[in-house]
């Protein structure tokens, strides 16, 4: 049975996202033996092995300091500068860990383990082909692109020309669009269905506000922003693992039908039944809002790798950016007084974005990369490259 490895961490919760889709979609079609590991949690060292916890945190308390890190780490020489450094690291954690569970194809969904993992593949005889899936959209750091994975599969074209800028080549990459789960489009319904199901108007034209699985940004402000209003709609918000917000938006009053969730694991049904979505820039939440047709109204990104999202949605005319509460509602009452044509329209351009078969061509790739043979590592090449490294470190320095 083919042995199949995904890479990833919970820093964020999209790398697992992508990781479980395409597990699942392998699963459902071949028989074969997945496993996922968290790599900084389960095979480094302190202070990596925090990464799951101190993501969040830096993300939340220090915008400004992960926007200048991100910025200042984003050029070609400064990523291969910085991972060299965590190799030194996490070298003999990540070779235990490729000891530990040999695989017939390496597939890494994280951007810095990309290199580290690289790196640590090339100190052995012979290595597995590694195929490199980037989750983010379309402002990818450099980190994602190593220049001996063999293959790099893409989620927007902005993301392919960033690795011909990095220095891939041409068929080193494809896009292929963000893989979703399989059963998020499968479990799409028409929007009558969905609002039955749900126990929501059937008429009024419905908002939902979603701010990543973390509920993360101003959500309560700007849904009370669009209450002011008084607008003839009903109001849909998730509040996700944010249990704080969840109470405070449960006891708060209402001018219209509003419908409060927590963590929700139906956000099919819920797309399903929207007209139009609030939405923080996160890559997961705006791919399968195009998939389900729902226009965008973006109030937040996080810096570096969400910056991009925006543009993409506002370039294709998916949505908007109104980075605040009252920006928000503008756009929400604007949209509304276009009425039902002018919110089809805007469905239309959304679905058009929509990569729904990305989950499945990404699993046929990587099943097809499980079946070619081991590849030996050139120690002349590798003696080669050693040198050039210690050169270009030595100049950087
Ligand atoms: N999500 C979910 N339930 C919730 C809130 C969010 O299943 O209550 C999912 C959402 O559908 C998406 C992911 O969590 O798949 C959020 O990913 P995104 O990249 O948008 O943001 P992140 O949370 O990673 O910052």
């Amino acid at each position: 049975m083919k042995k199949i490895l995904f890479l990833m961490s919970d820093t964020g919760g999209g790398h697992r996202a992508a990781a479980e889709a395409l597990r699942d979609a392998i699963l459902s079609k071949y028989e074969a033996d997945v496993k996922l590991i968290d790599v900084f949690r389960t095979y480094s060292p302190f202070p990596f092995k925090y990464m799951p916890e101190f993501y969040p945190w830096l993300i939340n308390h220090s915008k400004s300091s992960w926007r200048v890190g991100y910025k200042l780490s984003d050029s070609r020489r400064s990523a291969r500068t910085l991972s060299r450094g965590m190799y030194v690291t996490m070298e003999s954690g990540v070779k235990q860990m490729l000891r530990d569970n040999p695989a017939d194809v390496i597939v890494c969904v994280h951007s810095v383990l990309t290199p580290v993992s690289m790196q640590a593949l090339m100190s052995f005889e012979k290595r597995p082909p590694f195929v490199c899936v980037v989750t983010d959209l379309v402002s990818t750091h450099m980190f994602w692109y190593d220049r001996r994975a063999d293959r790099t599969l893409l989620p927007t074209r902005p993301a392919y020309e960033r690795g011909l800028m990095a220095g891939l080549k041409p068929e080193q990459m494809r896009v292929t669009g963000l893989p979703v789960h399989p059963d998020f489009a499968a479990s799409l319904t028409d929007k009558a269905s969905a609002r039955k199901a749900l126990g929501w108007d059937p008429d009024r034209p419905a908002i939902l506000i979603v701010g990543g699985g973390e509920g993360m940004g101003p959500i309560q402000k700007t849904a009370q922003a669009i209450n002011s209003r008084n607008l003839n709609c009903q109001i849909a918000i998730i509040a996700g693992r944010n249990q704080e917000l969840e109470t405070k938006l449960r006891e708060a009053d209402w001018n219209q039908p509003t419908h409060v969730y927590g963590f929700v694991t139906d956000m099919p049904r819920l797309m399903a039944a929207a007209d139009i979505l609030v939405t923080k820039a996160g890559p997961a939440t705006i791919s399968e809002a195009c998939i389900a047709g729902l226009p965008m109204i973006i109030y937040d990104a996080i810096p570096g790798q969400e910056t991009g999202n925006v543009d993409y949605v506002i370039d294709n005319n998916a949505g908007v950016f109104a980075p605040s509460s009252r920006a928000v509602a503008d756009s929400v009452q604007a949209w509304l007084a276009e009425g039902p044509k002018g919110l089809e329209r805007r469905s239309r351009n959304a679905h058009r974005l929509g990569r729904p078969n990305a989950v499945w061509d990404i699993a046929d790739e990587i099943w097809e990369y499980a079946h070619k043979p081991l590849i030996a590592n050139n120690r002349r090449n590798l003696f080669k490259e050693f040198a050039a490294e210690s050169k270009r470190l030595i100049t950087t320095i």
